[in-house]
């Protein structure tokens, strides 16, 4: 019997190495697990080279030198238990190189034997990394496009609802007070501008998903850009601006402008209303200094690792029901990132925060 099985079996694996030369092929004997089997009895050249070993490497080994820290040895242990029950079973894996290396390969095995004895184990594998890269990348997408769509869907309606529904006040109560009629558009302003920006995060999100965030590189004067942003922001009072009449830079202005925007919103959002917020802008020789200071509540120190993760929301703003995406600052610290500068953050809880972010004002190649 045991011939015969040792006949099938060099027969399977010489069929099995011809039919897939450039796959992975190793054979393991069926000693159990509790004496340290199954232990290797061959191995393809393909998958010496791709693993790192050579033959007298891996003969007499546990198969198990080829996981490690990241791989999932549940999946590992399924396999080996639907093996051992005579089924053939596959899986995907994170495998370890001889140098400490991951790559992800797919196994499919059977185990090979005579009259119910299990006599050897044979494996057959390959190199899927790419396609697994892929599959996270098209995963991550599709939940990104879901995430994308239900917060469209959330964020847009308040807004809007807001603005249609002052701009058909207005339209059909004839007497308004002047002071009303200023309140109510400065609603639709509002609601306006919090759209426009929800838009303009949102396609910068999507390009950093996707093909990536490209840079556009003009001079322009920051100063005047700044004010461009505080003009949009002239209804809420305390806000104060200290600048140089002019800070020449070389970046891209409508991003920047972005920034600058993304920190007053959250400043203005994160504090009682009027309370004093400074927006400074200083020039370097080398950088431009963007500043916003608030007063406001202020991150609680245990937030202030993920506050830049793309839909982090802070606990301050979740426990107030202060109303935003967790867009923000994930798009402020990609912009600044990709201008080769740097952020920093300041904050003590109910006394107010600051953020400065440190611009090249030419740009690095
Ligand atoms: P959002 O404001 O939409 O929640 P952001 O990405 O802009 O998202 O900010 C992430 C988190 O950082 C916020 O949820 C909040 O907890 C915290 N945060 C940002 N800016 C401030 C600020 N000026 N004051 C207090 N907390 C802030």
């Amino acid at each position: 019997m045991i011939a015969a099985a040792a006949d099938s079996i060099e027969h399977v694996l010489s069929r099995a190495i011809d039919e897939v030369a450039t796959h992975f092929v190793f054979l393991a004997d069926a000693t159990p697990p509790e004496l340290g089997g199954p232990y290797i009895t061959y191995m393809n050249r393909p998958m010496l080279d791709a693993f790192g070993y050579e033959l007298r490497d891996v003969l007499g080994k546990n198969p198990s030198m080829f996981w490690g820290p990241q791989t999932d040895m549940d999946a590992v242990r399924q396999l080996r238990n639907d093996i051992a029950r005579y089924r053939t079973a596959s899986g995907e894996f994170l495998a370890y190189r001889r140098d400490g290396t991951e790559f992800w390969v797919r196994f499919q095995g059977k185990v090979l034997g005579a009259a119910g004895r299990p006599e050897t184990w044979i494996a057959i594998g390959r190199d899927i990394t790419n396609e697994h890269r892929q599959r996270v990348e098209n995963a991550q997408l599709a939940q990104f496009k879901n995430d994308l769509i239900a917060m469209l869907a959330h964020d847009f309606r308040g807004p809007l609802t807001a603005i249609a529904g002052f701009a058909e006040l207005m339209e059909e109560v004839a007497d308004l007070e002047a002071d009303e009629r200023r309140d109510m558009l400065r609603t639709i302003q509002r609601e306006a501008k919090r759209l426009a920006n929800f838009a303009a995060d949102t396609l910068t999100v999507a390009r950093l998903e996707t093909d990536g965030l490209t840079m556009v590189n003009e001079p322009f004067d920051l100063a005047e850009a700044a004010r461009e942003v505080l003009d949009l922001y002239a209804a809420r009072e305390g806000i104060a601006l200290e600048s140089p009449a002019q800070l020449p830079i070389c970046a891209d202005r409508a991003r920047l402008q972005q920034v600058l925007d993304n920190l007053l919103s959250n400043a203005i959002k994160y504090s009682t209303a009027g309370s004093p917020i400074e927006v400074t802008l200083r020039a370097g020789e080398h950088e431009a200094v963007i500043a916003v200071r608030d007063n406001g509540i202020g991150i609680p120190p245990e937030d202030m690792p993920l506050i830049y993760e793309r839909y982090a929301r802070g606990a301050n703003a979740r426990s107030r029901g202060i109303s935003g995406t967790g867009f923000g600052l994930y798009v402020v610290e990609a912009i600044v990132r990709h201008h080769g500068g740097r952020i920093e953050v300041e904050s003590a809880v109910n006394q107010g925060t600051a953020f400065t972010v440190h611009i090249p004002r030419t740009p690095r190649s």
